[in-house]
């Protein structure tokens, strides 16, 4: 990223209206929200040792895929419509090519109410999603048979980040603006009772900090399995890549936007952006899955599933070669929200998680939430704090129970 650039981050960050700080600040995890968290740290002055055994965007960490969907549309849940508009503007400096803007179009084969409840949101946020006819639509897409859709809109401000390569950026701007790179493991914090006074690596040193931020995506609840407990469940997710025929852009960013189809199942895709592949994602969540032990072959299943969907929806691609695939993780909190909060029997760790297959695109935000909290005591929202998580099992377990 070019010194303007980060100037320009730089001035994003500071500009939030806090003094610099002189703490001495270790971070664990340098995925997507890892490696924001300490960037932020570091550009308001912080002392930052950033840690991580795989390396950024690593292919057992659940950023490590090739690309990430960002879009503004979150149902009815404003906060997240609001911090994916601050990431545009922290992602903007940093993402260059890594980010392709395509729009993206949600098709719907029954209620819609998830997309029509997100618009007063959007329209007051400034972002403009458009209302296509099914007729409409077909004429725009002809790649597209919407047989069975119902309703369409298009999100005009979406598209595809390059994620793992954009975790690689994160870091290296954190390097140059004089942060700490540390490629070791950190050895799990026996049950911590107090503040953390200092952290052991695997290479036999260790880093004394004031504060201690662990953003440890699927393994988080191995790190601290007596506050996460199973309240990140990793499940398996597989992603597959087609090649559309030979010498056509049907399937190109310009041609194609990101897609959503709202049917039995979810599934979504990302156009084929630099030739590696049109790829096609299954939202259900997978079976339960060890992010470090896992085998990472795609299924028949999936791809059998997968050619079945593009036979109804993508038909010229029904037969495409699989040209490649990706078997990642979710990091799912029970509600689906993010986890970021203090450890509750030590004030100066932080825990920070649980993207539940969401939260590439916010994770500069939740790189500032986490800096402005551990630094200049902000409140983090209620609905990413850990409280909730007993209170949500709770609920589920008194729902299950009524269901019996
Ligand atoms: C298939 C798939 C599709 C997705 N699609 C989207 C999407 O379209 N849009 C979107 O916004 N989000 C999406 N997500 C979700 C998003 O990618 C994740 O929520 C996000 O990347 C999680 O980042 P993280 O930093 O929390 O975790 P990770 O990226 O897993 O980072 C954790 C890091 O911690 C390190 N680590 C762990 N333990 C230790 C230790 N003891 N010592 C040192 N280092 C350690 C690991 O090596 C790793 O690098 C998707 C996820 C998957 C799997």
């Amino acid at each position: 990223m070019a010194t303007v650039a980060a100037g320009v981050l730089a001035r994003r960050i500071r500009g939030q209206g806090r003094a610099r700080t002189k703490l001495r600040v270790a971070v664990v995890g340098a995925g997507a929200f890892g490696g924001w968290t300490a960037l932020h740290l570091r550009l308001l002055g912080a002392d930052v040792t950033l840690i991580d055994s795989g390396g950024p965007g690593n292919e057992l960490s659940s950023s490590g895929g090739r690309t990430r969907v960002i879009r503004a549309i979150y149902g009815p849940d404003r906060i997240y419509s609001e911090m994916v508009k601050r990431a545009y503007e922290l992602w903007k400096p940093v993402a260059g090519r890594y980010y392709v803007e395509t729009g993206a179009l949600w098709m719907h084969r029954g209620d819609d109410a998830y997309v029509r409840s997100a618009l007063p949101i959007l329209k007051d946020l400034g972002f403009i999603v458009d209302k296509f006819t099914v007729a409409e639509a077909a004429r725009r897409y002809p790649q597209i048979d919407f047989k069975g859709v119902k309703s369409v809109y298009f999100e005009r401000k979406a598209g595809a980040l390059s994620a793992r390569d954009l975790c690689g950026v994160v870091r290296d701007v954190f390097v140059k603006e004089g942060g700490a790179y540390r490629a070791t493991k950190a050895v799990p914090p026996q049950s911590v009772r107090g503040p953390m006074k200092s952290l052991s690596l695997a290479d036999g040193s260790h880093v004394d900090a004031d504060v201690y931020v662990f953003a440890c995506g699927p393994w988080l609840g191995q790190l601290f399995p007596d506050v996460i407990d199973g309240s990140i469940r990793p499940t398996r997710q597989e992603v597959l890549y087609f090649r559309p025929p030979a010498g056509s852009d049907r399937y190109r960013p310009g041609k194609l936007p990101v897609w959503i189809d709202f049917g039995p199942r979810i599934v979504y895709g990302i156009p084929d952006i630099d030739g590696s592949g049109f790829k096609v994602a299954d939202d259900t969540r997978g079976e339960l899955f060890d992010p470090t032990t896992g085998k990472r072959v795609v299924s028949d299943e999936g791809v059998r599933r997968a050619r079945q969907f593009l036979s109804v929806r993508f038909p010229e691609l029904a037969k495409a070669p699989l040209s490649s695939a990706e078997v990642c993780q979710y990091e799912n909190s029970p509600d689906g929200n993010l986890i970021l909060d203090r450890h509750p029997a030590a004030r100066n760790v932080w825990l920070i998680g649980g993207g539940s297959g969401h939260g590439f695109k916010l994770s500069p935000v939740v790189g500032e939430m986490t800096a402005q909290a551990v630094l200049a005591g902000r409140e983090v929202p209620k609905t990413f704090r850990l409280d909730r998580l007993q209170k949500v099992e709770k609920r589920k377990t008194q729902f299950e129970s009524k269901k019996d």
